[in-house]
């Protein structure tokens, strides 16, 4: 593993095999069904005590995430704090997961949530642990077994859980991290007949794959994709509240967020005022040392994703104005704003996953609509008004899975997250997501 800030070796970590894939499938096949069996309640407390393991180590595992994926220490904090706040919520899950009863002739009626079984977990290298989290706590609560496999280029983290959960009890086989590349142990997890289901989040091409591989045997998924949300600013909004925050709604993890606000859509006539504001916001972002805790943008993950980020920057891009980075070792790209684009433009309607953002002009409220839909994507997004009954409108007719008002959040524990189009099928988190880790199952009993 390479510390992404320093271009050293943070780490040496064996590379998993098919063989250690497979050996994980079968130890997950034979935990199955004692961990279905196993009383909801001692299910939940088993959550708990993951949860609370894992809020116990917090600090270290903060840095271990910050150092592996470059990542400002105070983001790294509030992602492993959401970690144990995943296990905790889905900890009440195990005895909530209620069927229905229906009215029928001749008999009673009911529906129950059954476990599918062993479900394979792939996860990217942005919100390593995270987005791990948001896999494991619902499906594991719904009584399935998993096996994960993490990014090759940020697996520490997700180790280190396997370790905490043993520890806190889980049963072996029931949770197993297999390190290994995507293109090798990712496709055989996906094609293996004993995994019944593949939860994915990552890049839309590799989405694809996997979607046409799990078809093969029409097996269960959760894909998350990419995004190339808007954040659509009106002249009518609270201008600086939205200038200032818009930086960090695409800067954030050095832009390498699928719910990046990475097209601004601003109204024409504000536009100069909200460009004026954003300058003096991006040239005060504090780029370095990610254990810094003024830090506020880290390095890139890698040489390679630094690469294919610049090219972005050539044939003449409209760069409007940069904040600054680092120079000297680590993967360092300042926060760079381009204006006016047009929302055609390449760095318009590819997911550039870095720092660079788009800032697109709009006239009225029809084109600013029509411009939010114009992608392949449909993840996240904000709408900037002071008119409830604009933001309403215009909110239900952005094809987006999760937009917010006068904000730029988009993931909380409680609340379904996954996109529309081709940013993804199935929902993360709230509780939705259970559904996805359960088959609906209907039973007759005959009365008669
Ligand atoms: P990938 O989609 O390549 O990787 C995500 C995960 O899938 C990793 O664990 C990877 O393993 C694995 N994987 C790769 N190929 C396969 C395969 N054929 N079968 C099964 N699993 C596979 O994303 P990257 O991490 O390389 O990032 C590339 C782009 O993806 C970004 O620039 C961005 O556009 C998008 N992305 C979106 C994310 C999101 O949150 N929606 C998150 C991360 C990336 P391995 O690490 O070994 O390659």
């Amino acid at each position: 593993m390479i510390e992404p800030a320093t271009e050293r070796v943070l780490e040496e970590v064996p590379r998993a095999s098919v063989q250690d894939a497979d050996a994980a499938v079968q130890r997950a096949s034979e935990a199955f069904p004692r961990w279905r069996a196993l009383a909801a309640a001692e299910r939940a407390q088993l959550m708990l005590e993951i949860s609370r393991a894992v809020r116990e180590r917090l600090e270290p595992l903060a840095v271990l995430e910050a150092r592996n994926a470059g990542k400002p220490i105070s983001d790294a904090r509030g992602e492993i704090s959401m970690v144990a706040d995943v296990f905790r919520y889905y900890a009440g899950a195990p005895e909530r997961l209620l069927g229905q009863t229906i009215p029928v002739a001749g008999g009673v009626d009911m529906t129950f949530r059954e476990p599918l079984g062993v479900v394979a977990l792939i996860t990217p290298w942005n919100f390593p642990l995270a987005i791990a989290s948001w896999k494991l706590a619902p499906a594991l609560a719904a009584g399935n077994t998993v096996v994960l496999k993490p990014a090759e280029l940020t697996p520490l983290t997700a180790l280190e859980l396997a370790r905490i959960a043993s520890q806190a009890g889980l049963p072996d086989g029931v949770m197993s991290v297999v390190a290994g590349r995507g293109s090798d142990v990712g496709e055989h997890l996906v094609c293996h007949p004993d995994v019944a289901k593949v939860a994915f989040t990552g890049s839309t091409e590799v989405g694809r794959r996997i979607g046409a591989l799990a078809a093969q045997q029409i097996k269960r998924l959760t894909l998350e994709l990419g995004g190339k949300s808007a954040n659509v600013i009106f002249a009518d909004a609270d201008l600086e509240a939205a200038a200032l925050s818009a930086p960090s709604a695409v800067f954030g993890n050095a832009g390498q967020d699928c719910c990046a606000r990475s097209r601004i859509l601003v109204q024409r006539s504000a536009l100069d005022r909200f460009l004026g504001l954003m300058e003096s916001a991006v040239k005060r972002l504090r780029v370095g040392d990610p254990l810094d805790e003024a830090t506020q943008m880290g390095p890139l993950i890698s040489a390679a994703h630094r690469e294919r980020v610049s090219g972005y920057l050539q044939d003449g891009a409209p760069v409007a104005f940069r904040g600054q980075a680092p120079e000297g070792p680590g993967y360092w790209f300042a926060p760079t704003v381009l204006a006016p684009v047009s929302n055609d433009d390449r760095a318009a309607r590819e997911e550039i996953f870095g720092p660079i953002a788009c800032v697109i002009p709009f006239e009225d409220e029809a084109e600013a609509i029509t411009l939010a839909n114009d992608t392949i994507y449909g993840l996240s997004g904000s709408i900037w008004t002071r008119d409830v009954g604009r933001a309403l409108r215009v909110a239900r007719a952005i094809d987006s899975g999760v937009l917010s008002v006068n904000s730029n959040t988009s993931v909380r524990v409680q609340t379904p997250f996954g996109g529309f189009k081709q940013s993804g099928i199935g929902r993360e988190l709230g509780p939705h997501a259970l559904e996805h880790y359960t088959e609906l199952k209907n039973v007759f009993v005959a009365t008669g």
